[in-house]
């Protein structure tokens, strides 16, 4: 019975942003609402270091083809992501960086200075992507500050992350730009069905943090089960199921081999009955902070 109900509100598949999902050799993009191309896969770097670790971490991963790094103010690691893109091999106008205005700063009704502060800690003159980390108090008023910061060139887009329905409402009936961006917490067993439908409806794409149930992938057979039909790993399977959503996905590895691991996505196919057989492991299970109810 509840296997059903999930499965009656599971998003629509294919959702087609942009175009046919299809097998390429590597990467695909995403076509956000304002016109910009980003890459379906990034490094995430939440609990890594603000220093070597994370400098390594993103060469790995550029040198495996990722070209999008996710962080945030509150992962204490700016630093080492700005370092890390000026010392890569790959131009900085190549790699998509995202991070994020803390609550604090929101509440405190501090944007604007927030994000010249998180452009000098990144060592650059623009992000590609700057989103509200959580629905705190003031986050109307921060998305005004946004839009400035889009419109002064120091952003190429904006977007939120952990915007439920009703948060998202606001923003698109307040605002005067729609996010580009809706970053939530994703994975088989957590599809947020109410917000994703919302933002399919104004074309707002949707990166999943804790695309690997951070690491309880792991502990679900069936992923093991369905990636021997392809000579994959479970996590491979669980990262592609996301992307034949037509999610953009930020798994976080220190790890060279995981990193590398995690990039190979993009030559395989989920057959449907695969994909059916994981949406039906939904259960509305989060592993991170609930957006209705939490206190930092
Ligand atoms: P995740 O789902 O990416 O899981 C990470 C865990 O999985 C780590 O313990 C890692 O060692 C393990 N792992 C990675 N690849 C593996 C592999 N191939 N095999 C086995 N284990 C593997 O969890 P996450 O870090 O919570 O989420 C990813 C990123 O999302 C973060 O780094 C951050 O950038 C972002 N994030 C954003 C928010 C937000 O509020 N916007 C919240 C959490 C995370």
């Amino acid at each position: 019975m509840l296997l059903t109900l999930f499965a009656c509100i599971r998003r629509p598949r294919p959702k087609n942003l942009t175009r046919p999902w299809r097998v390429t050799p590597f990467m695909q993009y995403i076509t956000l609402n304002n016109g910009l191309k980003i890459p379906q896969l990034g490094l995430g770097v939440w609990q890594a270091d603000n220093g070597q670790e994370t400098i390594n971490a993103i060469h790995w991963a550029l040198d495996a083809g990722y070209r999008h790094v996710d962080t945030a103010k509150v992962y204490k690691n700016e630093e080492a992501v700005g370092k890390a893109l000026r010392t890569a091999s790959i131009p900085r106008t190549d790699v998509w960086l995202t991070t994020k205005i803390w609550n604090d700063d929101i509440r405190a009704g501090r944007t604007a200075t927030a994000v010249d502060e998180a452009l000098a800690r990144l060592g650059t003159d623009y992000v590609d992507l700057m989103l509200l980390h959580w629905p705190v108090d003031g986050y109307l008023a921060a998305w005004a500050d946004l839009e400035k910061a889009l419109a002064a060139g120091k952003v190429r887009a904006i977007g939120l992350s952990n915007f439920m329905e009703d948060h998202l409402a606001d923003i698109i009936d307040q605002g005067e730009i729609l996010p580009a961006m809706n970053q939530i917490e994703y994975h088989p067993y957590l599809v947020q069905a109410d917000a994703i439908s919302l933002s399919d409806q104004h074309n707002i794409a949707i990166t999943a943090w804790s695309p690997l149930m951070q690491g309880e992938f792991l502990q679900e057979p069936l992923f093991a089960d369905i990636a021997k039909a392809y000579d994959k790993t479970a996590a491979q399977v669980v990262l592609r199921w996301c992307l034949q959503n037509d999610i953009i996905v930020i798994p976080k590895s220190t790890n060279q081999s995981r990193i590398q691991e995690n990039s190979l996505l993009f030559d395989f196919e989920l057959s449907e009955e695969h994909m059916v057989a994981i949406d039906e492991l939904e259960r509305n299970q989060r592993f991170g902070p609930d957006p209705h109810n939490f206190d930092f």
